[in-house]
């Protein structure tokens, strides 16, 4: 059953859709062309008319499946064909008008149909389109009934019927409209949604100030490592940063300067680290740096090219003795080992690193 699903309707979710939309277009025109044959067998329409309209429309209905299957639809602008579809329809609609006789005026309700079947996929000019196109039809081929058969297509009828008939399709296409518009509102409010749901994610997870990831999201980035860790040979590293003396850069110099310090040291740290180092703002003035261990010598190389590095940076001209030092608690995750475990392992050999007179690195 799926296999002939898949044959008739195609695989491709798109594809498959608008072939299912006309396959239900071409259920009203399979009924239509069964109410013209039973038309015709009451006597009501001549046989020959009656084969013209069934034939005419079947072919219509092979032809749009023909082009939605083969997929050449994907060729043109609005692969959907809605447009052309509907103007088809419609066209047939007036031809049966003016062919079925007594039986014309049961026709005028499928140009709803019509208009209900584009509605969902139709913009405003398209709307627009239709019911100017599905009006003027109409009036031309009542305007030549009226005077080639004016016994059957009575004009005080044919005036009534025109005036409910252009009535009844200005309402539908002024609630497209209104639909359209509240789609169109829909699709921007999403569009503003997704905005706000990426920069709320980036709040979550960002530090404002050195624009390094914080603690929360460096939870997740250690816990991810730990899980992993098992399955990877090289494991990883972790320092906990401290800058040194940073109370007396904020007492002496103000918290403007403190804070350019901060944001110089996660610029600076992003500039020196390797790509696969993940730097995060711990809290305050501490720092917790993720080394994934490589072949490419000790991780902690990193840390002292970054000391190095900031030794030459001057954090403002007026202050050209001002210098960013800090020390590191230099540890190793153990296969196993809780990431709590390591980092208090390595908050140990910070605290020593401080004992040790600062700007340093203890391992442990
Ligand atoms: P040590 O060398 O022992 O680490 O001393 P310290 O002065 O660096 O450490 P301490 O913990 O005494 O002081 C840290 C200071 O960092 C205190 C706090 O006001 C300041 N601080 C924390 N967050 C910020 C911030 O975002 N901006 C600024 N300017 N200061 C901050
Ligand atoms: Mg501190
Ligand atoms: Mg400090």
């Amino acid at each position: 059953m799926n296999n002939f699903l898949n044959l008739l309707l195609s695989t491709n979710k798109q594809q498959r859709l608008r072939i299912r939309r006309s396959l239900l277009a071409s259920l009203v025109f399979f009924i239509s062309i069964n109410s013209v044959l039973f038309l015709s067998l009451m006597d009501r329409v001549p046989v020959t008319t009656a084969q013209f309209l069934s034939l005419g429309m079947m072919l219509s209905c092979v032809l749009f499946y023909g082009i939605l299957r083969s997929g050449f639809n994907l060729h043109f602008k609005e692969p959907a064909l809605t447009m052309p579809q509907i103007v088809m329809a419609m066209t047939w609609i007036c031809i049966a008008y003016a062919t079925t006789g007594l039986a014309h005026q049961s026709t005028l309700m499928l140009f709803a149909l019509v208009m209900v079947f584009g509605i969902f996929v139709m913009n405003t000019r398209n709307i627009i389109i239709a019911t100017v196109y599905s009006i003027l039809a109409i009036a031309i081929t009542m305007t030549y009934k009226i005077s080639t058969e004016p016994n059957i297509y009575l004009w005080d009828v044919e005036l009534v019927t025109f005036l409910m008939f252009a009535a009844m399709m200005t309402t539908i296409a002024t609630l497209s409209l209104q639909l359209t518009q509240m789609k169109n509102r829909l699709k921007s409010q999403k569009q503003d949604l997704e905005i706000a749901v990426t920069q709320i994610q980036k709040i979550a997870a960002y530090d404002e100030l050195t624009g390094l990831i914080n603690r929360r999201r460096m939870t997740e980035v250690l816990a991810e490592h730990s899980r992993n860790h098992s399955r990877q040979t090289d494991g990883f590293a972790i320092a906990m940063i401290d800058l040194d003396h940073f109370k007396s850069i904020n007492d002496n110099y103000g918290h403007a300067i403190g804070d350019k310090v901060l944001a110089i040291f996660g610029e600076s740290a992003r500039r020196v680290l390797r790509e696969i180092d993940v730097l995060s703002r711990w809290g305050g003035e501490e720092f917790l740096l993720l080394m994934p261990k490589t072949n490419n010598g000790h991780p902690n190389v990193g840390i002292e090219r970054l000391r190095a590095y900031l030794a030459c940076i001057e954090v403002s001209s007026e202050l050209p003795n001002l210098r960013i030092q800090f020390s590191v608690g230099f540890t190793c995750h153990q296969v196993g080992e809780s990431i709590y475990d390591t980092i208090k392992r390595a908050d140990g050999a910070l605290y020593k690193a401080k004992a040790q007179g600062r700007n340093c690195t203890v391992l442990n």
